[in-house]
């Protein structure tokens, strides 16, 4: 019996009387004072006399975990090192919808009506009927979570007659139609569309990069894929690295199959949550679309899986089991025995390679579709074209603002980092403001008069003196981000129309929806964005986009920077003259002889490819080499120091795995707790979880002190 806890083995159980069970079954069962939910994961050690073993409580009416979600398990977590329960909890997440499904009780706010006499209207009733002026009927328990109080002050505000019950079915649906038919494809398009098709029809493993300029049609080609997938009967799964990002995508799913995709990722309600995981596993639901998580949902017949923008960092889970989702899916694949698309147009190294070397297979989509030209790409040299003091763009860019409002057109600022800036230093002293409990420096957000740590959440109001040596006024913001941009084109395009687009600024999925539609309904002029612009929304007027710190990425000694860089400026490119007008963008650059700039700037793809991928061969890393990182954290700097040191002397030592480290860790400090990592590294041809596991086996390791571990960092 797997326990969806952090424990490495399954527990034996003893089967009761009467009782059928069978590998998959969920069941539940006792584990000290509590019930708990566990999975048969087979007959059972006989470590234990039979006699001794607690007893199954009961199964669940519930279709049973396949073998191949079993398995994935297994994987996953044996390549991640990771506790096999700990992987099962993301398997099992919903334990709500192993029970059959009944209405649920869910409150609306029954309109117009007041409190009783006597009734006192807390802070906590506030903020629940606060919460229930937008929105859906929600049940007792996800108001009080959204309200920060007890369930206890929801049934109060029911019995004060202020809450209209209602009973909540289980969502029915929609069934997407897989013989509509899509658009008439181009012969390219028909031909990968056929390709993928095929394997779908024929099933057996394979991975394939879909590799296309953007505009080219992969969604076109993969919606192909998905639709034979339908027609067999099967189910289909397509990874987006931010769903909350992707109304576009769901509208236009929605129009070529007449029916929505089911979502799966971390906004949904937990009412949401159970009736989907309950339709996944009854087969009810044949398209889900989701987060990296939607992995572990329980496909009874999943026939393909589609990871779009595969190269994105989004799939990297950075906490609790760490996992980077793209691998994963192709592992599922594998052991799923299905065809895995991995569409991009700028794949990651790893795939690129993979593909050279015909491990995967490749899809070309060379042109864009309906002739629509790629976005010319110039650079703007800061240290010749330069931007007037405290001012960030550049007098070309300026310039080509100006024709492009002159031409009715739109333009999109993109700048990478949220706020007004991303430094504030006093004049008088050089005290830089920075996070107490992170290696951050606080970022002014002077919409809403704070100072915010970018990684753990602090806020603090704007220092009017300084901190350090009490001089009034002295205070400055050094550096741009969005905000500060958007005063700069208020002031020079006041009759523009612009606005911010950051994931601080807009509150959640609805408000980047509609400011999505906005854009596209050229209600806007100029747009300041960071990257939350960048993913791919498809805006037929926007014309020119600016970068304004196309070296930002570049910064820091991270062997993956150039590849990072290379991929979001590509992407952000992408999003000019998508439409019938051809498109411009202008990179700010300091670097424009760096490799990066000169690709961008030739749209030399795979020359750039070329020259990272013989750096990277050259230094033995990734993809041609393998890395693991140690990264230890505790709050003790000492504790901490101690066991690095340790690991660092106990490290394997052989011809071919070397250990870096320890060193600081990218972010030293991170909410309060003091990281070191080691990197290890070794050839492709070398396993290193064993590796790894021998060498944590020699190390001392107390309880205040975590030692987690990296299997292919994303940075290194
Ligand atoms: P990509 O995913 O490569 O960026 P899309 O599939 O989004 O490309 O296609 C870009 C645009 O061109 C979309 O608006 C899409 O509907 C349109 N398009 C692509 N192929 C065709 C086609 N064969 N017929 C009509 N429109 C197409
Ligand atoms: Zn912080």
């Amino acid at each position: 019996m797997l326990l969806p806890l952090p424990l490495r083995e399954a527990y034996d159980y003893r089967v009761p009387d009467g009782m059928e069970l069978a590998a998959g079954d969920y069941v539940e069962v006792p584990l000290g004072p509590r019930r708990v939910v566990g999975v048969v994961w087979g007959p059972g050690g006989g470590g234990v006399e039979a006699g001794r073993l607690k007893p199954v409580v009961r199964r669940f009416d519930a279709p049973p975990m396949t073998e191949v979600a079993r398995r994935f398990v297994e994987w996953v977590a044996a390549y991640t090192m990771t506790p096999a329960g700990f992987v099962l909890r993301m398997a099992v997440s919903v334990p709500a919808a192993l029970e059959p499904p009944k209405p649920l009780l869910a409150y609306l706010r029954r309109e117009g009506a007041e409190p009783p006499a006597g009734f006192k209207m807390t802070d906590a009733r506030t903020r629940v009927l606060a919460q229930l002026q937008d929105g859906p009927p929600r049940t007792p328990a996800e108001l009080a979570e959204e309200a920060g109080c007890g369930v206890t002050v929801v049934r109060g505000l029911a019995e004060a007659g202020l809450l209209e019950p209602v009973m909540l079915q289980p969502v029915r649906f929609g069934r997407p139609d897989w013989t509509r038919p899509g658009p008439t494809l181009s012969a390219d398009q028909q031909a990968a569309a056929d390709d993928l098709r095929g394997r779908v029809r024929s099933g057996g493993y394979s991975t394939v990069l879909l590799d296309g300029v953007t505009g080219s049609g992969k969604t076109e080609v993969y919606y192909e894929a998905i639709s034979a997938a339908l027609a067999q009967g099967r189910q289909a799964l397509v990874l987006l690295p931010e769903i909350a990002l992707s109304a576009q995508w769901l509208d236009r799913f929605a129009r070529r199959f007449g029916a929505p995709p089911v979502e799966w990722h971390s906004e949904l309600t937990g009412a949401q949550r159970r009736d989907t995981w309950r339709a996944v596993a009854t087969g009810e639901v044949p398209v889900v679309v989701g987060a990296r998580s939607a992995l572990f949902l329980p496909y009874p017949d999943l026939g393909v899986i589609i990871v779009d923008e595969e190269h994105d960092s989004a799939y990297k889970q950075e906490d609790g089991a760490i996992y980077h989702a793209r691998d994963m899916a192709v592992a599922r694949a594998h052991l799923g025995g299905i065809p895995i698309v991995l569409v991009s147009a700028t794949p990651s190294l790893e795939t690129k390679v993979n593909a050279d070397s015909h491990r995967y297979a490749r899809i070309a989509l060379p042109a864009r579709h309906g002739g629509a030209v790629l976005p010319e790409v110039e650079l703007v040299d800061l240290r010749r074209d330069r931007p007037p003091a405290r001012h960030w763009l550049a007098p070309g860019l300026r310039k080509a603002l100006t024709d492009t409002l002159a031409e009715g057109e739109q333009a999109m600022l993109f700048l990478n980092r949220r706020g007004y800036a991303p430094l504030t230093l006093c004049r008088a002293c050089g005290h830089r403001m920075q996070c107490p409990n992170c290696t951050a420096w606080l970022v002014e957000h002077r919409l809403a008069r704070k100072l915010q740590c970018h990684h753990c959440g602090l806020q603090q109001p704007l220092p009017q003196q300084c901190p350090n040596c009490g001089e009034e006024g002295t205070m400055a913001a050094c550096g741009p981000g969005v905000e500060r941009i958007a005063e700069e084109v208020a002031e020079l395009f006041p009759e523009a129309r612009a606005a911010i687009m950051a994931s601080d600024t807009l509150s959640g999925p609805r408000a980047i929806q509609e400011m999505v539609r906005r854009i596209a309904d050229h209600e806007l002029d100029i747009i300041i964005g960071t990257q939350v612009m960048a993913k791919g929304h498809h805006f037929p007027m926007l014309t020119l986009v600016g970068v304004v710190d196309a070296d930002l990425g570049l910064n820091g000694g991270d062997l993956r920077a150039a590849e990072r860089t290379y991929q979001l400026l590509h992407q952000v490119a992408g999003r000019a003259g998508r439409g019938e007008r051809p498109g411009r963008v202008m990179l700010q650059t300091f670097m424009p002889e760096h490799p990066v700039m000169q690709a961008l700037a030739a749209g030399d793809r795979d020359g750039f490819y070329q020259l990272e991928a013989e750096m990277r061969l050259e230094a033995g890393m990734p993809p041609f080499g393998r890395l693991a990182a140690l990264i230890v954290s505790g709050e003790d700097p000492a504790q901490v120091e101690k066991v690095a040191m340790d690991l660092g002397r106990a490290a394997p030592r052989s011809d071919t795995v070397h250990v870096l480290g320890p060193a600081p860790a990218p972010l030293a400090l991170l909410r309060g707790r003091h990281r070191r990592r080691l990197l290890l590294k070794a050839p492709r041809s070398v396993q290193v979880q064993p590796v790894i596991a021998e060498w944590l086996s020699r190390v001392e390791i107390p309880p205040a002190v975590r030692v987690q571990i990296d299997v292919d960092p994303y940075s290194f």
